[in-house]
């Protein structure tokens, strides 16, 4: 296989798959893996589910694409079904997560531009991630993926994450219009929120005016055992963004909006091509609909306490793992030291995982994981990691 003529821009693995069913991965070679990430958090239902392969094939027999200079009943439909489920009042449809903060941080600056804010400013954190597009990379607490692309774009704030008191001193900036925030942070290593920390900002920025933006590209549509990991708090949000989960790997994003910030955006503001379409819409529909009708809320709930309990029996103590950590399944395992090597020994031994942040081994298994299968992953994954521990020199670990 020469990838000589793709753009440098990813490192992949020397393998690739051929067919999935359910949890399960078989490659080009026959070989079957476990899938512990989910396409990284896109596969809630699992590879290969019969009811949105249905939904798939009927709606693309019947109309795949319109663009929005007509209405768009299945659009309409999903953000219906999507609003109702996070309490939001509207929803615009992106391509991908990237592009559904792009929404939100336009959305603000137009707010802010509305109440006679001149330099709209957003508060962002530390370690966040929120995409790679300019401005989503401006306001990604990242060096590493920034680096080399500046000028980066202005008008955000960073701050230290779950670290109230640092929002706090910037009450009387009058240039901040919003802040935005994962309530758990994906790439950037596991960092859960307090629900505290977080009912505080809330109660700020009612104070200050200011738009309480989480992005849940990653954290929602289920991986936590709620529709949305805000939710574990009682936070009611003023935006909230979307995509992975959403499409079950149909590429599509959103952007909700609900009281004031509902009320920005005017036709001619914001639009996509693609975005919202009829295909990637019932993918949407049907991903809510099946993660409703099969109690997978609760199943992730389930699954997730069983592999956190699991991964601790196995590996917590042990020199060199500093802390698993996670809601539902979303999980992370801290090592001392970098470990992308877990990654090829994962494969080597059929358990697809990945890392991230250098030393956090990230599970992101589909929501569908059975117990069997949780309890299989860590029979996998813990000696690994005792044997990656016991090899591979802490030398390097800072
Ligand atoms: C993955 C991710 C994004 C970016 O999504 P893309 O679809 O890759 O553009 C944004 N925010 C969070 C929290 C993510 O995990």
């Amino acid at each position: 296989m020469s990838a000589t003529h793709l753009m440098q821009t990813y490192a992949p693995q020397p393998v690739a798959f051929a067919r999935g069913d359910g949890v399960w991965l078989w490659d080009t070679e026959g070989k079957r893996y476990l899938d512990a990430l989910a396409g990284i958090a896109v596969n809630g239902l699992g590879h290969n589910h019969p009811v949105l392969v249905r939904a798939l094939a009927e709606q693309a027999a019947k109309i795949i694409h319109t663009s929005n200079l007509f209405r768009v009943p299945e659009q309409e439909r999903a953000a219906e079904r999507v609003c109702a489920l996070a309490n939001m009042d509207n929803a615009f449809f992106a391509n991908s997560g990237a592009e559904a903060n792009e929404a939100a941080i336009k959305l603000a600056r137009l707010h802010g531009h509305q109440r006679g804010v001149e330099n709209a400013t957003i508060v962002v954190m530390e370690k966040a991630w929120h995409g790679r597009t300019l401005a989503t990379l401006s306001a990604t607490g990242s060096r590493k993926a920034q680096a080399g692309f500046e000028p980066l774009m202005g008008g955000f704030l960073r701050v230290p994450y779950n670290d109230f008191a640092a929002v706090e001193r910037l009450a009387d900036n009058q240039s901040i219009v919003a802040v935005l925030l994962e309530v758990l942070q994906g790439e950037g290593g596991i960092h859960v929120a307090d629900a505290e920390y977080l009912r505080k900002l809330r109660a700020l920025c009612d104070r200050k005016q200011w738009l309480l933006m989480i992005d849940e590209v990653q954290s929602g549509i289920g991986r936590t055992g709620k529709w949305f990991a805000h939710q574990w708090s009682g936070i009611v949000p003023d935006v909230i963004t979307l995509a992975k989960g959403l499409g079950s790997g149909v590429p599509i994003g959103a952007c909700l909006a609900r009281g004031v910030a509902a009320k920005v955006f005017k036709p001619g503001n914001h639009g996509s091509t693609f975005g919202g379409g009829p295909l990637v819409s019932v993918a949407a529909l049907t991903t809510l609909d099946v993660i409703e009708k099969d109690g997978l809320l609760e199943h992730a709930k389930a699954m997730g306490d069983i592999l956190k309990g699991g991964l601790e029996r196995e590996l917590s103590g042990i020199a060199g793992v500093k802390d698993i950590r996670g809601m539902g399944l979303m999980l992370g395992i801290e090592l001392d030291r970098p470990c992308g090597d877990i990654v090829k020994r994962a494969l080597a031994a059929g358990l697809v995982t990945n890392v991230t942040a250098d030393r956090v081994i990230r599970l992101l298994p589909p929501l569908v994981i059975q117990e069997a299968e949780a309890r299989q992953l860590v029979a996998i994954l813990a000696p690994l990691v005792k044997a990656f521990l016991a090899e591979a020199p802490a030398a390097a670990a800072a």
